[in-house]
C-alpha cells in the first residue's frame, strides 16, 4: 500500500525563500496581514487532512469504484467518501481562499494551491468533488446577478453543496460549438434546459445534499458555432427565495461511465428534461463566462498530476532503497546484503530523478502563477494586475499540458522502478498511472492546450507576452550571468531564451504561409516552453540553495536542491533541443501521407 508524506518543506521553500509570498502579497490589501507561521499552520494542517483521512481512501476509491441506483438515479461514492467530505466540510476547508463577503476566509490563493497538491497526492478522485465546487464558484463570482451569488455562493463556500461544469455532448467534445442542449426562456426570467451532457465529473454523488451545474445550450435564436452559446445556472434540487432547498430539478444522471482510473470519481452522463435554470452572464457569451471556470480547472488539473508525480516519487524511493537485485557494475555497496538496493543503479536513479525534478519544477510553477494570479486580482496597482493576467493566461496552457505529460512520464518511471511488481494493483503504482492519464485529456486535450498556447497567447500578438516573460529571464541572465558557480543553471537557459525567440518567428513566418504548420509544431513548441520556464525556475531555486551553501549552511535540503537542479538542466532540459529540430522538420511529413494512413 502507498503512502505519502506531504512535502511541507519544499512547499515553504519555494513560497517563503524563492518566491517571498508574504512580501510580494504586502500591497494587497486583503492579504496585508498574512504572515509566514500563518501559512505554515494551515500548510501542516492540510497535509495532516490528506494524508490521514483522504490517502486511506485511495485504494478503496480504486476498487469499488461508484453504483448508479438506475430507479432513484442516484449515485453512491466508495465506503469513506461521504464521511471523509464531511469532515473537510466541518473543518471550513472549502471557504479556506474565498471571499469573506460569501463565508470564505479570504487567505492567500497559494493555500489552496498547496492544499489540492497534497489531496491530490492521497486521492484525486475523492479531491475532484470540492475541486469542482471552485470553478462553479469562480463563474458564479464573476459573471452571476447579485441574486445568483446570493443563493448559491455561501453553500459552495462552506462547501454544503458541490458544483460541476457541463460541457461535453456524445457528439461534441472538443467543439463547442456543436453542441445542442436547449434552452428556452419561460417568461419568468428562468429557462427550460433540454439536452443531454456526458463526461460529467462528480455530476451525481452523496457527498452533498445539492448539486450546483453549470450548464452550456444554445438559446432558441442563437447564432450558430460557438458564439451561440450561453451559459445557465442548473441546481440539482431547485433553491427556494430563502436560500433554502426546494423541488427536485428535472436533470438525472442516466449512466455512470466505465473508466480506466479516478474510479472514485462518479463520471455521469446527465440528462435534463424540463430542468429549469437561470443565465449566467450574457446570453451568447456563455463561453467566455464558462473560461473562469475552465481557466481554473486548467490550473486545478496540472496540480493533480503534480500530486501524483510526488506520490509516486516518494514510493518509487522508498522501494529503491529496500528493493535489493544484483550488484552495482563499480563493486558492491551493500556488502552485508545477498546484493545492493537497487537505488544503487544509474538508471534506477534517473527514474528517481526524473520524476523527483519535475515534481519540484512544477510546484514552483504552480506557485508562481498562484501568486501571479493574486495579483492579477488584488494588486491594487493597474499595470502590475494587467501584467500578471497576462503571464498567467501564457502559463495556464503549460501548467495544464506541461505538468500532466510529465505526470504521464513520472509515474510511469516510478512504476518501473517496481519492476514487475509495480503492475500488479496491490502496490499502487499503476493506479497512479491510470489516474494521471485522464489529466492528460480533460479539460481541454494537451494537444488544444498547444493551440492555444502557440496560436493564440504566443502568434497572435506577434509574441508581445512572450517577451515579456523573456524579460523576467533576461533580468535573471543579468543578475547571475558573472556569477561562475551559477553558470551551470543560468547559460542553458539563456541559451534557449535566444533560441526560443528564433524558433518562434520562423514558426509564426511559416504559420503565415500555411495554417497548418502551426498545428503541426504546437504540441514540441509547449514543451520547449515549458522547460524555458522549468529552466528559469530552476535556476531561481538554485540561486537560493546555493546562496545558502555559501553562507555555511548545513542544510541537506539545499544540497539536494542543487543536485536536483543538476540532473536537470544535464539530462531532462536538452530533450529541447530534439524538440526543435522535429518542430522543424514542418507539417508536410504529416499531412503528405495519405497513402501511410490510407
Ligand atoms: C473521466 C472524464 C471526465 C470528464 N469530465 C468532464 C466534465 O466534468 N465536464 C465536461 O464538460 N467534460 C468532461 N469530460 C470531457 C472531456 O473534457 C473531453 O473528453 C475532452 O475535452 C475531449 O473531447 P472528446 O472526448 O470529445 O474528444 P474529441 O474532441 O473527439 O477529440 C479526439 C482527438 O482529436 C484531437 N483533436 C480535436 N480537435 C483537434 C484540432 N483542432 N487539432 C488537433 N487535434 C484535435 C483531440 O486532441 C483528441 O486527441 C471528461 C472526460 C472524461 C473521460
Amino acid at each position: 500500500m502507498p503512502t505519502y508524506t506531504p512535502p511541507l518543506r519544499d512547499m515553504q521553500f519555494v513560497i517563503h525563500e524563492v518566491f517571498n509570498l508574504v512580501e510580494e502579497l504586502k500591497p494587497c490589501p486583503r492579504h496585508a496581514d498574512i504572515d509566514v507561521d500563518t501559512i505554515n499552520a494551515v500548510l501542516e494542517e492540510g497535509g495532516k487532512f490528506a494524508s490521514e483521512v483522504t490517502q486511506p481512501l485511495n485504494r478503496i476509491g480504486d476498487e469499488q469504484g461508484c453504483t448508479l441506483d438506475a430507479k432513484t438515479h442516484e449515485v453512491a461514492t466508495p465506503k469513506g467518501f461521504k464521511e471523509a467530505y464531511a469532515k473537510y466540510v466541518e473543518g471550513g476547508w472549502p471557504a479556506l481562499s474565498c471571499d469573506p463577503d460569501f463565508g470564505g476566509q479570504g487567505l492567500p490563493l497559494v493555500l489552496n494551491q498547496c492544499l489540492y497538491e497534497m489531496l491530490n497526492s492521497a486521492n484525486q478522485a475523492w479531491t475532484m468533488y470540492p475541486g469542482l465546487s471552485h470553478g462553479a464558484y469562480a463563474a458564479l463570482e464573476t459573471h452571476g446577478t447579485q441574486e445568483q451569488k446570493r443563493l448559491y455562493l455561501p453553500k459552495l463556500v462552506s462547501g454544503e453543496w458541490t458544483g460541476t461544469m457541463c460541457l461535453t455532448e456524445p457528439h461534441c467534445g472538443t467543439d463547442l460549438g456543436l453542441l445542442r442542449t436547449k434552452a428556452e426562456p419561460l417568461g419568468d426570467g428562468s429557462y427550460r434546459i433540454t439536452g443531454t451532457k456526458i463526461f460529467i465529473s462528480a455530476g451525481e454523488h452523496d457527498m452533498a445534499p445539492n448539486i450546483i451545474h453549470l450548464v452550456l445550450a444554445r438559446l432558441p435564436d442563437a447564432p450558430q458555432g460557438s458564439k451561440g452559446i450561453s451559459l445557465f445556472v442548473v441546481p440539482k434540487y431547485k433553491v427556494n427565495a430563502d436560500g433554502s432547498m426546494g423541488e427536485r430539478n428535472g436533470i438525472h444522471c442516466a449512466g455512470l461511465e466505465h473508466k480506466m482510473g479516478i474510479h472514485g470519481n462518479a463520471t455521469a452522463q446527465l440528462v435534463l428534461e424540463d430542468a429549469v435554470g437561470t443565465l449566467v452572464g450574457e446570453a451568447n457569451k456563455g463561453l467566455p463566462a464558462m473560461f473562469v471556470m475552465m481557466n481554473a480547472a486548467r490550473l486545478g488539473v496540472g496540480n493533480q498530476s503534480l500530486g501524483l508525480t510526488e506520490v509516486a516519487f516518494q514510493n518509487a524511493l522508498a522501494y529503491a532503497k529496500d528493493r535489493i537485485q544484483m550488484r552495482s557494475l563499480s563493486g558492491p555497496k551493500a556488502k552485508d546484503l545477498p546484493a545492493d538496493p537497487i537505488i544503487v543503479h544509474p538508471d534506477v536513479r534517473k527514474m528517481l530523478l526524473t520524476a523527483k525534478a519535475y515534481a519540484e519544477g512544477g510546484r514552483a510553477l504552480a506557485i508562481y502563477c498562484t501568486l501571479l494570479l493574486e495579483k492579477e486580482l488584488f494588486h491594487p496597482d493597474e499595470k502590475v494586475r494587467a501584467e500578471s493576467a497576462e503571464l498567467v493566461a501564457l502559463l495556464t496552457p503549460i501548467v495544464k499540458a506541461f505538468l500532466t505529460d510529465n505526470g504521464h512520464i513520472a509515474t510511469n518511471a516510478c512504476l518501473q522502478v517496481f519492476g514487475g511488481h509495480g503492475y500488479i494493483e496491490e502496490h499502487g503504482m499503476s493506479q497512479f498511472v491510470r489516474d494521471n492519464r485522464i489529466n492528460m485529456i480533460y479539460e481541454g486535450t494537451n494537444t488544444v492546450q498547444a493551440l492555444d498556447l502557440l496560436g493564440r497567447k504566443v502568434l497572435s500578438n506577434n509574441g508581445a507576452t512572450l517577451k515579456k516573460f523573456g524579460k523576467l529571464v533576461a533580468q535573471l541572465v543579468e543578475e547571475e550571468g558573472v556569477n561562475e558557480k551559477m553558470a551551470e543553471f543560468i547559460n542553458p537557459v539563456a541559451y534557449l531564451g535566444d533560441q526560443l525567440t528564433k524558433f518562434t518567428t520562423e514558426i509564426g513566418f511559416k504559420g503565415y504561409q500555411n495554417a497548418d504548420e502551426v498545428g503541426g509544431a504546437a504540441t514540441d513548441y509547449l514543451r520547449v516552453l515549458g522547460h524555458l520556464v522549468f529552466g528559469y525556475l530552476f535556476a531561481r531555486m538554485a540561486q537560493v540553495a546555493l546562496r545558502q551553501v555559501e553562507a555555511g549552511n548545513t542544510d541537506p535540503f539545499y544540497q539536494a536542491k542543487l543536485q536536483t537542479a543538476r540532473f536537470y538542466f544535464a539530462r531532462l532540459f536538452p530533450e529541447t533541443a530534439t524538440l526543435m529540430r522535429t518542430a522543424r522538420s514542418g507539417v508536410k511529413v504529416l499531412l503528405d501521407t495519405d497513402a501511410a494512413l490510407a
